[in-house]
């Protein structure tokens, strides 16, 4: 998280909302997934609960507009006006944004855009940094050479490892970090393997057929990569090219147009310049991070802030109105990656 994301929190506690009110800009929000119970948060990471997500849900139809994507330029031509308007997002394609997620949302009639990393709709494969945690986690104790890692000691404190291990692999290019992880599941008991991707199906894909249900409910399709990898400086312009095209041609093919584009991970040292200008090449209207701020913040809209919401948000309404306050800060990164 944030400094800026940590003290929002921190004054979300206290402060009431309607003395933050007058404060609100348009903002993006984002969440990932939503599972009825989580089993392990460990490596269910990704997703809100089921109650705190209506809470969510109910929060924002009571305190925000939220509208739909198609809305933002308008918005953006006079945010003093939409000072209230929120656009609601969710990132990675997870099956259970069909299955649970979008009932709540209908039943609100929050519409929201979904951004996916098509590679793992086309193929079902699960999330990489998912499947490098489950790794850490669940190998047998002992020592691993993991290719282009440091030899992976799974005899200490897990949660370190893991954590570590993710650095690590975000530190990569694409190709070597994939390696990595396909090395690291191929080392896995494969009946093993089968159970524990059973148990934890919240990691699991939407199918294109899916996702085509969720656009026939009005639910908008943006790409997050083709693979699930940072478009950082460790990617070559090759990769950032796929990582940008990809995604756009394989959503165009199954589901219509594709205007926006969501980075994943998302933060400042996810993207850097030839991402975004890759994006730009690609033929996107506009790019989501999930850098902290508002969207009147408009100097680059391949380099758009967002707000990724914790999986408990009782504070919400006070955190959205108080997003304007990482504004510096975003303007400051995009000045850095300006090109
Ligand atoms: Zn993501």
């Amino acid at each position: 998280m944030s400094r800026f994301g940590q003290i929002a929190r921190e004054l979300g506690r206290y402060i009431p909302p309607a003395a933050v009110r007058p404060l609100g800009r348009p903002a993006a929000v984002l969440f990932h997934g939503v599972e009825r119970a989580t089993i392990d948060p460990r490596l269910q990471q990704n997703h809100h609960e089921l109650d705190d997500f209506v809470a969510i849900a109910r929060n924002l139809k009571e305190n925000f507009d939220v509208l739909p994507l198609s809305a933002m330029d308008d918005v953006l031509k006079d945010p003093d006006r939409h000072s209230r308007a929120v656009f609601l997002m969710s990132d990675d394609g997870y099956a259970n944004t069909l299955t649970v997620a979008a009932d709540v949302l209908d039943d609100f009639k929050l519409p929201w855009t979904l951004f996916l990393s098509t590679h793992h709709i086309d193929t079902g494969e699960r999330a990489p940094i998912f499947l490098a945690r489950l790794f850490v986690y669940h190998a047998p104790a002992g020592r691993y050479a993991i290719p282009h890692l440091p030899v992976l000691d799974l005899n200490g404190d897990r949660d370190v490892t893991a954590d570590r291990v993710v650095w690590q692999l975000r530190a990569l290019d694409m190709e070597k970090a994939q390696q990595a992880v396909d090395n690291m599941v191929a080392r896995l008991d494969p009946k093993k393997l089968v159970g524990l991707l059973e148990e934890f199906d919240s990691e699991r894909f939407l199918t294109w057929d899916q996702v085509r249900k969720l656009k026939s409910r009005g639910v908008e399709i943006g790409a997050h990569a083709h693979r699930h990898w940072p478009m950082n400086a460790a990617q070559s312009a090759a990769t950032l090219k796929i990582q940008a095209e990809l995604p756009k041609q394989r959503i165009e093919a199954e589901i219509g147009p594709c205007r926006a584009f969501a980075y994943p991970f998302g933060n400042k040292d996810d993207i850097f310049r030839e991402a975004w200008q890759a994006v730009r090449d690609a033929g996107y209207e506009k790019a989501f991070s999930t850098m902290s701020g508002t969207l009147d913040m408009v100097a680059n809209r391949f380099l758009f802030p967002r707000y990724g919401i914790e999986p408990q948000a009782p504070h919400l309404t006070a955190l959205i109105s108080l997003l304007r306050a990482g504004n510096p800060r975003v303007s400051r990164w995009q000045q850095q990656l300006a090109g």
